[in-house]
């Protein structure tokens, strides 16, 4: 017999109405699956045997055939500035070990989680180092969701009662709307106000802009979207970010309005990598606010991280304001990352070049920038 067919059911990351599917399959009422969840999501606990409103037999069923958990722990660690990073093993589909990671970012009156949805990427962004390191496997549902209750219990509950994590980003290693099938459940629980009960708001999408799966997206959840734009036009965006060329601008933004129309969302975040004489002329701010002005869509210039072999650079502190002046000029909103948890960094290989104003965490062996704004 394979592993995988003696391998225990993971219920980090099953959806509610699938996990009253599991409990009705071991004979249980399907409120039993709420009060499992509480014990998961609310409590942080993995121990079914501790899971004391549950009857025994019950509990020892579940310990049977089911299991909570998350991925090992490689290394953590904590920056000056209270941002903490865990690198996670994920074992590879080649059987290879890769890891990911997952980063908190702490604000006051907030606190960011980014969780990873892939090992590597398969999209090949021409500034980004992920796709350098080209693709391995999908995350599972349980591996996504993992990230959080990992990180919930590792921060602890804050001293008021407090939930600690407040927003969640997927802004780590991969494209997630590439591994929707996994990626569904796991918002799924994230909005269960039974799982960890963020509101819509706050839990964020990030993409490189696949299509036909925003459009999907729309009709199935309504999360924040962000959306990896770089460019103002087709041959610029070609370059930096391949995908345009099967899903150009126009194409992209017909499927955000759309979102936003279907979802009766506040507004799209288009995040824009600074890239030095690149992407940041004032005639690229002027063409950006043409195709954004008069849409509910908010700018997040991030300046570019750089990493060993990149032939690009980040641009001047005096473009990325001139950029963002045009922009608000034009009516559009515009915000600027901000540098969290860099300290972090060095030990694991940050690049001596800094620039201000930006997050930067290394995921994994990709660098990438992490929006801290409202
Ligand atoms: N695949 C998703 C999520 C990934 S990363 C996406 O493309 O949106 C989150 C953001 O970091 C994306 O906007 C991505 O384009 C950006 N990013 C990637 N590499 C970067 C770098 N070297 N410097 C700054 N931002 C980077």
């Amino acid at each position: 017999m394979d592993s995988a067919a003696t391998a225990k059911v993971n219920l980090l990351g099953m959806p509610r109405a699938e996990l009253e599917g599991f409990v009705a399959g071991l004979g249980a009422q399907p409120f039993r699956a709420r009060q499992l969840m509480k014990w998961i999501y609310r409590r942080g606990e993995s121990d079914f045997a501790r899971m004391t409103d549950l009857a025994k037999d019950f509990r020892e069923r579940l310990a049977a055939v089911a299991e909570v958990r998350p991925l090992d722990i490689v290394t953590a660690q904590a920056s000056a500035d209270g941002t903490r990073k865990w690198l996670l093993r994920a074992p590879g589909a080649t059987g290879i070990e890769q890891a990911i990671e997952t980063v908190f970012i702490p604000e006051p009156g907030r606190g960011t989680l980014c969780i990873s949805s892939q090992v590597g990427c398969a999209l090949d962004c021409s500034f980004c180092s992920t796709a350098q390191q080209g693709f391995n496997r999908n995350l599972s549902a349980a591996e996504i969701v993992g990230q959080v209750w990992l990180a919930n219990r590792e921060l602890g509950m804050s001293p008021d009662g407090a939930r600690v994590i407040t927003n969640v980003v997927f802004m780590g290693m991969g494209e997630p709307l590439a591994n929707y099938r996994a990626v569904l459940p796991a918002i799924q629980v994230l909005l269960d106000d039974l799982g960890y009960d963020l509101s819509r708001r706050r839990v964020t999408l990030s993409t490189s802009g696949l299509v036909p799966q925003i459009h999907r997206l729309a009709e199935d959840c309504n999360v924040a979207l962000a959306v990896s734009l770089h460019a103002p036009n087709d041959a610029l965006r070609d370059e930096l970010v391949p995908i345009n060329r099967r899903h150009p601008i126009r194409d992209l933004l017909e499927a955000c309005w759309h979102y936003l129309e279907k979802q009766n969302g506040r507004n799209i975040t288009f995040e824009y990598v600074m890239l030095d004489g690149v992407n940041d002329r004032p005639e690229h701010a002027r063409e950006l606010a043409r195709l954004l002005a008069g849409h509910e869509a908010k700018v997040n210039l991030i300046p570019f991280n750089t990493f060993p072999g990149t032939r690009y650079r980040c641009s001047t502190p005096a473009a990325i304001e001139r950029f963002r002046e045009i922009l608000l000029g034009a009516g559009v909103m515009v915000t600027t990352r901000r540098t969290r948890g860099d300290d972090i960094d060095a030990a694991c290989g940050q690049l001596k070049g800094r620039v201000l104003d930006r997050t930067q965490v290394r995921l994994g062996q990709k660098l990438i920038s992490v929006s801290v704004q409202a």
